[in-house]
């Protein structure tokens, strides 16, 4: 399996925002030019509206934020509205956020009726004692915060029903040959998807979030990486911020985002070969995925070892960079304005 990666940098920018949309086997013969052209233009959207929120002398909390809502309400990514369906025919949302200065931390998890869970993993940081709540009882707590609650119809897209119907009937085949716990049913550019973003603020102060609908046809109440602070996320200002996406629950056997971050602060490691050593651990106990990481000082490392992971940054030129392939990001918006 290659590792690909991107460029890792240190350009002194006072701010930065690295986001993902998810990694897995993403085929160039197989993504249409009108379709890739789409997630790009939403990956620089979510790259906007983040940066917006830096530039403004915001948090990176609500950078952060800021750059996940806007891939929830679209229906490219799985996360949010785009969310796959589980096996009884649902969309059950994780999300998790993470604030790199107090260490503070907030998730929910198997959410059906919260319009952006990001936002709800931000309340439950910030207005309850807790780390993560679930079901039920995440949106009561959600609808008390005064976030917004939809139909679950409106996580409904017609492509996501397809994927679960063609899901169901490849397990029926996989099942008859011996497919045991933990193993793939389904190749795996069905099941990804995943959104994530990791922001440094003007004040040294790291953040990172990850969304998702998990992986189609998983079980009733399944639940994966992305909310689990230390597999899916985790941020230290003393380390890095991350923001993984991939085998959920291989992600978990290593926490690999705690993983990545503990590389850095005890180890020192340059951050992408702590990404790459992650990847690695996950590779050999049959996972893949991709890490998108971040420090205090503006260095960021977007390492997958999947065929493609939709991914972009910005920093304080206001230029904002994407791609999906193994190939270096091209630039997306040349003329974000910025005033610092
Ligand atoms: N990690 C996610 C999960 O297992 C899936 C993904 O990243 O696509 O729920």
């Amino acid at each position: 399996m290659t590792m690909q990666t991107s460029i890792t940098t240190a350009d002194n920018s006072p701010i930065r925002l690295v986001i993902h949309g998810g990694a897995g086997t993403i085929k160039r013969n197989k993504l249409k030019m009108e379709h890739e052209r789409a997630y790009m233009q939403a990956l620089a959207q979510s790259l906007t509206a983040g940066y917006a929120v830096l530039e403004a002398g915001g948090s990176s909390i609500d950078a952060v934020t800021a750059a996940i809502v806007v891939m929830e309400d679209s229906p490219l990514f799985n996360a949010g509205r785009g969310s796959v369906f589980s096996h009884a025919g649902r969309n059950e949302l994780d999300a998790s956020i993470m604030d790199g200065s107090t260490r503070m931390a907030g998730a929910v998890a198997a959410v059906t009726t919260i319009r952006n869970p990001i936002r709800a993993a931000h309340a439950v940081m910030t207005k309850s004692a807790h780390v993560m709540l679930m079901g039920h009882g995440a949106e009561i707590f959600a609808a008390e915060q005064g976030l917004e609650i939809v139909d679950p119809s409106y996580f409904y897209t017609q492509y996501r029903w397809d994927q679960l119907q063609k899901a169901i009937a490849k397990e029926q085949v996989l099942r008859d040959h011996d497919v045991g716990p933990g193993t793939p049913t389904l190749s795996k550019d069905e099941k990804r998807g995943t959104v994530g973003a990791v922001a440094l603020d003007r004040y040294g102060n790291l953040a990172a979030g990850t969304s998702t609908g998990g992986l189609t046809n998983k079980r009733f109440g399944r639940v994966g990486d992305s909310p689990i602070i230390g597999a899916g996320t985790y941020a230290d200002n003393r380390s890095v911020a991350v923001s993984a996406t991939g085998t959920g629950e291989i992600f978990i056997r290593t926490a690999a985002a705690f993983n990545t971050a503990a590389q850095v602060r005890l180890l020192h490691t340059p951050i992408a070969d702590a990404a790459d050593n992650t990847l690695a651990e996950i590779a050999a106990i049959g996972g893949d995925g991709g890490l998108i990481v971040l420090d205090a000082q503006g260095n960021y490392a977007l390492r997958f070892n999947t065929g493609g992971m939709y991914r972009g940054t910005i920093g304080s030129d206001g230029i904002a960079w994407a791609g999906v392939f193994p190939e270096p990001e091209k630039p997306v918006i040349n003329s974000l304005a910025s005033s610092s």
